[in-house]
């Protein structure tokens, strides 16, 4: 079930890179375009915003697995590496990268409320999507004509956009989805505690680390049978390739089969007692 549903996520993230990029080039405006959030938030409508919050809240980020281009242009170059790179080398669990985040969601609201677009723009990956085919499509298509100055202002942007991108698409992943992408961020603490999310049954898995090896968010620690629901991006490529069904997409959290073997809830009142005596 969960490879068709992984096929489906994926024709959905081409239809929504492929529909807006198309739109660039021939100066349409998509609607696409107007989904995207900070995209959104620069232009000051609300209702999408209030939408994607209700959407990850309720699904986590599935925003990063099929509305965002930028994302896909990522698993496409993350599909690239892991089909030249030997199995070895596929992904391993990377634990947060907190701080950075903070300070990329600062940087960007910081510069917002002081009026300075050039740090939105740089990190809105929408607006360095649309950069990059503007300037890689839409120039050689004679679409573009600026002066010089800021024509080469800007093909350096590009440029140096692309080189980042790709190089750390192709080692990483989804690495900046969960490092410097404010979006990212900002959807990462609703997806926290999103109703449905990605779980790993304890009682089922069989240790056989194929869904580690496949998450291009390097969110899956599968020693802890722990899955950081902040940075998954909903792909489906662990449910995809999981031999014995032990990772699902669902609601509620699963409980180990014996009690005995459950983890300490250090919250619990009944501890407390425990620890006073
Ligand atoms: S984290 Fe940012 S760049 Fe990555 S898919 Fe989400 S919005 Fe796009
Ligand atoms: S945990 Fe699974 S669904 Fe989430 S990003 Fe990793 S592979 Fe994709
Ligand atoms: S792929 Fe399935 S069985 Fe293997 S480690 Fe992951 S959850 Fe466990």
């Amino acid at each position: 079930m969960y490879r068709s549903v992984r096929t489906i996520r994926i024709i959905i993230s081409l239809i929504a890179m492929g529909v807006p990029t198309w739109a660039l080039i021939a100066g349409y405006n998509s609607v696409l375009v107007r989904m995207q959030i900070l995209t959104a938030l620069l232009a000051g409508v609300g209702l999408v915003l209030v939408f994607w919050a209700v959407v990850t809240l309720i699904y986590g980020r599935i925003y990063c697995s099929t509305v965002c281009p930028m994302g896909t242009l990522m698993d496409c170059v993350s599909f690239g590496s892991r089909k030249a790179r030997r199995r070895s080398r596929s992904y391993r669990y990377r634990a947060p990268s907190r701080r950075t985040r903070i300070v990329f969601l600062l940087l960007t609201f910081v510069s917002l409320l002081s009026s300075s677009a050039i740090v939105p723009t740089l990190l809105d990956p929408y607006s360095a999507y649309s950069r990059m085919v503007s300037e890689f499509i839409g120039r050689p298509a004679g679409i573009e004509d600026r002066s010089v100055e800021f024509a080469i202002a800007s093909m350096s942007t590009a440029v140096a956009t692309a080189l980042v991108v790709i190089g750390v698409a192709w080692k990483n992943g989804r690495l900046l989805c969960n490092t410097i992408c404010p979006v990212g961020t900002i959807l990462g603490y609703g997806a926290r505690r999103a109703y449905f999310h990605i779980e790993i049954d304890p009682d089922r898995c069989i240790s056989c680390g194929e869904c580690e090896r496949v998450c291009k968010a390097q969110c899956i620690k599968v020693s802890d049978r722990a899955v950081d629901n902040s940075r998954c991006v909903v792909c489906f490529d662990c449910t995809a390739v999981c031999p014995n069904g032990s990772i699902n997409y669902k609601s509620g959290r699963y409980q180990l089969g014996m009690p005995m073997l459950r983890k300490l809830d250090t919250s619990s009142p009944t501890l407390d007692i425990q620890k006073n005596k």
